[in-house]
């Protein structure tokens, strides 16, 4: 774990500190006639250790939310802070080191390198992070024991299920401990019961400290969440926060 993650781990309890903050935040994508605001002026905290839903229609802005907390993307407006630091003023190192160790990605496709196994899959964030080769199989391992896939860590994606590819993402992207597990609809190609077990892992994993953002447009998945917040023609429309 990194001395940054480490801070917020160490003043993380209930009344939160803002894992991330996205301060009057706007991003318009294109220019003139064809630009698009896919966020308008939204204004948001995420402190550690919580679950929290991004909820809302297609084309609402939710996947350019995440980007932006991922720090994939900056902002064209207002600013994005992740632990207290502007994304937008750091370099490409701090960048690269940040969406390897700082932030875990889930998608709803997987994104599994085909022609790895699991293991090596979950070991490729490892790989970019320089750890030598057997700590990362054990690290590796570790984290497709918190997923219980470690009866299929030899099997390549096209032997695993669904609901096992996306446990293996899952492993991977917890694999560096990050500081904040984003998902995007991650249960948008999985059948509903195997939707249903990936929740149950992501609330196994909130439990045991984990800070977990999850984006869907599905109300049912948004519920497993603590707190839900909706956007709409991005903006930030309701923020409903439920007991944990
Ligand atoms: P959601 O994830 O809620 O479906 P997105 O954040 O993907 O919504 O998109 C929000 C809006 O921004 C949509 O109108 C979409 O068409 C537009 N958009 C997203 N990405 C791009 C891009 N790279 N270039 C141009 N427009 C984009
Ligand atoms: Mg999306």
């Amino acid at each position: 774990m990194s001395d940054t993650s480490l801070a917020v781990a160490a003043s993380a309890p209930s009344i939160g500190t803002a894992a991330a903050r996205a301060v009057h935040a706007t991003k318009v994508y294109g220019s003139g006639d064809t630009a698009v605001v896919a966020l308008d002026d939204v204004t948001v905290d995420l402190p550690a250790s919580r679950y929290t839903a991004i909820m809302g229609p297609s084309g609402s802005g939710k996947s350019t939310l995440m980007n932006l907390i991922g720090c994939l993307d900056t902002p064209s407006k207002g600013s994005y802070l992740l632990n207290d630091k502007q994304v937008s003023e750091m370099n490409d190192n701090e960048l690269a080191r940040i969406r390897n160790q700082e932030i875990g990605f889930v998608f709803q496709t997987f994104n599994l390198l085909p022609r790895a196994s699991a293991l090596q899959n979950v070991e490729l964030p490892l790989v970019y992070a320089g750890i030598p080769s057997r700590d990362r199989q054990k690290q590796a391992k570790d984290a497709l024991e918190r997923v219980e896939l470690t009866s299929r860590m030899a099997h390549k994606p096209n032997e695993l299920s669904g609901g096992q590819r996306q446990r293996v993402a899952i492993a991977r992207a917890l694999v560096n401990n990050p500081s904040i597990l984003l998902a995007d609809e991650p249960t948008g190609n999985l059948d509903s019961k195997t939707g249903a077990e990936i929740m149950a892992l992501f609330a196994k994993l909130h439990e045991s400290g984990n800070t977990i953002v999850l984006v869907t447009h599905e109300a049912d998945i948004a519920a497993f969440a603590h707190r839900t917040i909706s956007v709409r023609d991005g903006q930030v429309e309701k923020d409903v926060r439920r007991a944990a």
